[in-house]
């Protein structure tokens, strides 16, 4: 088993534990390096490094920037990136301020199907404002009996094509990479496994031509070992490592003990052929 976890969320973005609380639960998994990679905002990592250095694990600062590519929503994961760099920060600032524009039109929408009262209850559910998003949506609809659990809410209210679905630009491709690369982090694909056309996956050829793109704009790495991907898939993307010459990285994608794939930490081993993304910084 892997005893680094390079994606997971705390309660600045959608995750609910405080950044405190997953280090805890990382070093009390056996995790040995943890990244944490908040959607669009770097504000848990200082208390992360804090918690870190209590419980004798190493922080890596990470962030998960939201990218529309073509028509598709992808994510980039920023690793070993400067929270401090002023380029970075304005990037994740000007993808933030979308958000609670984004907020108002899914709640109008929804309350159009009769389901009133969500922005005011997803905002409860977002202890960093600015960074509401569908997770807080779906919590709160949980609350109100909707349905049953946060995923099948977006799969009957938030996802492409139901009714609190707003589409959304957020940054593209070549900026996330290069506010990445300014702050002195390492680009990688996040969960490539999880795109989707539609509500279709992502086919085949558009993921190469994704990936293609991204090595072009100087990606350097792909998650292979994720938990939302199965063992066929963790094949799939070391191929696709392999040819495009990206390093490989792994992550839980841990948002919280009740609603994630994965707890963080103990993730299946890389494929032999795999050279982790920790081989650039670790000589
Ligand atoms: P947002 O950036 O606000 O659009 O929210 C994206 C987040 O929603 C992802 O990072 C996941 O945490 C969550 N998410 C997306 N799709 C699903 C799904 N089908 N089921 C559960 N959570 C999802
Ligand atoms: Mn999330
Ligand atoms: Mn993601
Ligand atoms: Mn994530």
């Amino acid at each position: 088993m892997l005893d680094y976890d390079l994606h997971c969320h705390s309660n600045l973005s959608d995750g609910t534990l405080t950044p405190t609380e997953l280090v805890a639960r990382a070093a009390g998994r056996e995790v040995k390096v943890l990244a944490l990679t908040d959607h669009d905002d770097v504000a848990g990592l200082a208390e992360a490094a804090r918690a870190a250095a209590e419980y004798g694990i190493e922080l890596i600062n990470g962030v998960e920037v939201s990218v529309t590519w073509r028509k598709h929503t992808v994510h980039i994961v920023g690793l070993r990136i400067d929270p401090n760099n002023p380029v970075l920060i304005e990037g994740l600032r000007g993808i933030r301020s979308g958000r609670r524009h984004r907020a108002e039109l899914m709640a109008e929408s929804l309350a159009r199907c009769g389901i009133g009262g969500v922005l005011e209850g997803a905002m409860r559910y977002a202890s960093n404002p600015d960074m509401i998003g569908r997770t807080h949506f779906a919590r709160y609809m949980v609350e109100a009996g909707h349905c049953k659990d946060v995923r099948s809410v977006f799969n009957r209210y938030l996802v492409k094509g139901k009714p609190g679905y707003v589409p959304h630009e957020w940054a593209n491709l070549q900026d996330a990479i290069s506010w990445i690369r300014a702050a002195g982090g390492i680009a990688v694909m996040a969960h490539p496994g999880r795109y989707t056309a539609g509500r279709k996956p992502m086919g085949r050829t558009t993921l190469l031509e994704l990936l293609q793109e991204f090595v072009e704009l100087g990606g350097q790495g792909i998650e292979v070992v994720s938990g939302s991907h199965t063992p066929p898939q963790f094949a799939e993307f070391a191929r696709y490592a392999k040819e495009f010459g990206l390093l490989c990285s792994c992550g839980s994608d841990f948002h919280g003990p009740e609603e994630s794939y994965r707890d963080l930490g103990r993730l299946p081993d890389f494929p032999l052929e795999c050279v982790p993304v920790w081989t650039a910084w670790e000589k």
